[in-house]
């Protein structure tokens, strides 16, 4: 024990993660609930564990890559946790997006084991990770943050100190929801273009030397074919869940509430991204709001 890295959560995102860490010549310990998920990353050479308990047995470094606020507490304080092994020293580094207030629970605990929790969401979607070139927005204690962006930068290029710890969360609900607001609007624009009978390549080329330019129009296009490697040219499979974007407008919105903070569009964005998940695109990528608004044109 002492050398090697927990990995908890090897989905869409922590598993590309996770497959950095081993390549960048670090030893890891992994948990999912997914067997398929464990076996991909035991094929790739990591130890695997039967509970996060067990990683934290073994490991003085922790990083989770889980969907939600139930899922990161389970996995620190339930039954089988984290927190039942957990060794003095140990660093945690969360990476799920989650309520800031979570967070700052789940750190609260962690001290008092002797352990640090940092929350270090990530921002830069699933070929980032697969690139190792995410945006880590930390929070936490300053004198922990050496020590996490020596780990981090293993699977991430940015590595930002945000402040004390749920700051990386707030940093982080506050950009999914203008990239929610912004993939809606690239949506309804190309979809409008194309029914205006424009060629819809070209009108991304357009729109990405002009004003309307923005990280969905350049490199997450929502039309199928515009883009290769993106989860629009893939039948909407992979990327990031339309669920998961409803959870982290759900986030936003309770910020805004909590702040007293209008936010209309953001708002609005989250009401039509749960449509999506009635309308069965909750596990597709949420650039499938593209369906939605072809739907209604027929
Ligand atoms: P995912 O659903 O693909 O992966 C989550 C993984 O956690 C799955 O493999 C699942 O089996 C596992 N899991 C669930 N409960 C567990 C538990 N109790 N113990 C162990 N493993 C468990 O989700 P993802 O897309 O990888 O996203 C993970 C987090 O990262 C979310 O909070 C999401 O909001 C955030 N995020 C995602 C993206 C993206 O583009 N996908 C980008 C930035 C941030």
């Amino acid at each position: 024990p002492g050398s090697s890295v927990g990995f908890i959560g090897l989905g869409n995102m922590g598993g590309p993660m996770a497959v950095n860490l081993l390549n960048k010549g670090h030893s890891i310990v992994v948990y999912d609930v997914s067997e398929e998920a464990m076996k991909r990353l035991e094929d790739e050479g990591a130890c695997a564990a039967s509970s996060p308990s067990e990683v934290a047995s073994k490991v003085d470094r922790i990083i989770s890559m889980l969907p939600n606020s139930q899922h990161v507490r389970s996995c620190y304080a339930g039954d089988k946790g984290v927190f039942q092994t957990i060794q003095p020293g140990t660093l945690i580094l969360d990476s799920s997006t989650i309520d800031p207030t979570v967070s700052k629970e789940m750190a609260g605990l962690a001290g008092k084991k002797g352990a640090v929790f940092m929350d270090a969401p990530v921002s830069g979607g699933v070929n980032a990770a697969k690139g190792g070139t995410l945006t880590f927005m930390v929070g936490g204690e300053e004198k922990e943050f050496e020590a996490a962006k020596v780990l981090l930068s293993a699977m991430g290029k940015n590595i930002v100190y945000c402040g004390e710890v749920g700051n990386g969360q707030a940093v982080k609900i506050c950009n999914n929801m203008l990239l929610a607001i912004t993939m809606i609007g690239t949506a309804e624009t190309m979809n409008l273009g194309m029914r205006l009978g424009l060629e819809p390549k070209l009108m991304a080329s357009i729109i990405n030397t002009a004003t309307g330019r923005c990280w969905a129009s350049e490199l997450y296009n929502p039309v199928p074919g515009v883009l290769e490697n993106v989860p629009s040219s893939n039948n909407y499979q992979g990327g990031f869940g339309t669920a998961l974007m409803v959870k982290d407008l759900g986030l936003a919105q309770a910020a805004a509430t909590d702040t007293q903070s209008p936010t209309p569009l953001g708002s609005l964005s989250h009401q039509i991204y749960r449509l999506m998940c009635n309308s069965g695109l909750a596990e597709k990528d949420f650039s499938s709001i593209f369906l939605l608004l072809q739907e209604q044109n027929k």
